[in-house]
């Protein structure tokens, strides 16, 4: 691999070189003065693929033509539509396909799932999850340690950065999971922390919660469709995601869960229970008695949400074409390459929170301002740059491999660049 440089004429030899190149053409671009922004906003809302509206007037075609018909008649029947999703999903987050479903939106399944697998009892009741984690996160958990009769500032322990750190040592997760032993009812992480775009060491966090007797369950919100996941083999119990980020499933759409085949093919496991989550076999006989289905489909509650799920379907298509192996790898050297050409810039004062091994970091890079951070933010956005902007004083971008290439990140550093 020749080495990085500042010059054009590298980015664009890259972009050549990239065998996942003609994947860019099947997306939409904002655009900014008649020209693609530079969009590096994917870990926030990823973009539109062009076969999203094809599918959406295909399922607008079909209802019309069938009505309640469709369930069964529709080129793609409403009655199975969630089933299409387990492979593709399966094979992004590393699990049996039966370990994973396409339903509701990820607070939601975070609740769900929290019902399961958060169930105080016999004096364990505490939680473990990262501090500063995203509020949604924060304001779930707070509220089941509540609904339990719990003080939340004595249920939930919150594992924070050294002091003057921005990012946690994963030894001293490891450390309050054994301290909290036997008090400890569950460890509820995120696979990569949206802040600072941290990724944790999943597989040892497991591990560490089940040695000390709890559950462990992540929320992949920003880890799915981004990092490489082996949730079965790691042994997770559950986790969740949504799809709208990395997956570029579009606003609101459909989320995910996974429950390890252990838990979700065990029918004493707790679940709230609705129709589709019956077994199909009886589900229309309307008796009484919930029958869990096989696997994590017997969390859904409602019929599927198709058009909400058109896009999702459009996107995995990509992924599974695309593949997650050969994602990661342009991943790893489009983020390196943006940071080598961040750390040429030095009129700017910032700091890369980022951990800078690749090992811990997916694609996306949160630089951390002095003072001038929400004016520079202000300047990209007037030079067709979409970032993401997070108080108090960081901007956060994400070169995304499915779309993004080398020339975007050359056009940041110079728009970069240009800002007095
Ligand atoms: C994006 C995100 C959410 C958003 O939750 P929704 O229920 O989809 O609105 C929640 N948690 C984390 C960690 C996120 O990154």
């Amino acid at each position: 691999m020749t080495a990085f440089n500042t010059s054009f004429e590298f980015a664009h030899t890259q972009d050549q070189l990239d065998i996942l190149h003609p994947f860019r053409e099947r997306f939409l671009f904002p655009q900014h003065n008649g020209v693609n922004t530079v969009y590096f906003c994917g870990n926030s809302l990823g973009l539109q693929s062009s076969g999203v509206k094809f599918l959406m007037d295909a399922e607008l075609e079909d209802w019309g033509k069938y009505g309640v018909e469709g369930h069964f008649q529709a080129r793609s029947p409403w009655f199975s539509y969630h089933q299409q999703f387990s492979g593709p999903l399966s094979r992004i987050v590393g699990a049996q396909p039966d370990e994973v479903v396409a339903m509701n939106t990820l607070t939601v399944n975070l609740h769900l799932l929290m019902m399961s697998f958060y169930r105080p009892q016999n004096g364990r009741y505490k939680i473990i999850m990262e501090a500063g984690a995203f509020p949604s996160d924060q304001y779930a958990i707070d509220t089941q340690a509540r609904m339990y009769g719990f003080d939340p500032n004595d249920a939930i322990i919150e594992i924070s950065p050294r002091e003057g750190a921005h990012i946690i040592e994963e030894e001293d997760i490891i450390s309050a999971i054994e301290a909290a032993g036997t008090e400890l009812a569950l460890v509820l992480f995120g696979g990569v922390n949206y802040y600072t775009g941290q990724l944790f060491d999943m597989q040892a966090i497991t591990a560490a919660a089940h040695k000390a007797g709890a559950y462990c369950g992540f929320d992949l919100a920003h880890a799915v469709g981004n990092v490489p996941l082996s949730l079965h083999d790691w042994d997770v119990d559950f986790a969740c995601w949504c799809s709208y980020k990395y997956l570029n499933s579009g606003p609101g759409a459909v989320a995910g869960a996974f429950v390890h085949e252990r838990h979700g093919n065990n029918p004493e496991t707790f679940r709230l229970a609705g129709w589709w989550g019956n077994e199909e076999k009886t589900r229309f006989q309307m008796k009484k008695g919930f029958m869990p289905a096989k696997g994590a489909a017997s969390w859904q509650m409602s019929n599927a949400p198709v058009f909400n799920m058109v896009a999702h379907r459009a996107s995995l298509d990509l992924f599974d074409k695309a593949t997650i192996a050969a994602l990661r790898e342009k991943s790893i050297r489009l983020t390196a390459y943006m940071e080598f050409l961040l750390r040429e810039i030095q009129h700017l004062s910032f700091t890369i929170i980022t951990p800078p091994d690749p090992a811990r970091r997916g694609a996306q890079l949160s630089l951390l301002f002095d003072e001038r951070g929400r004016e520079v933010f202000e300047a990209l956005t007037e030079n067709g740059v979409i970032a993401d902007w997070r108080e108090p004083n960081v901007i956060r971008i994400a070169p995304v491999p499915m779309y993004n290439n080398f020339e975007d990140c050359y056009r940041f550093y110079k728009i970069l660049e240009s800002i007095q």
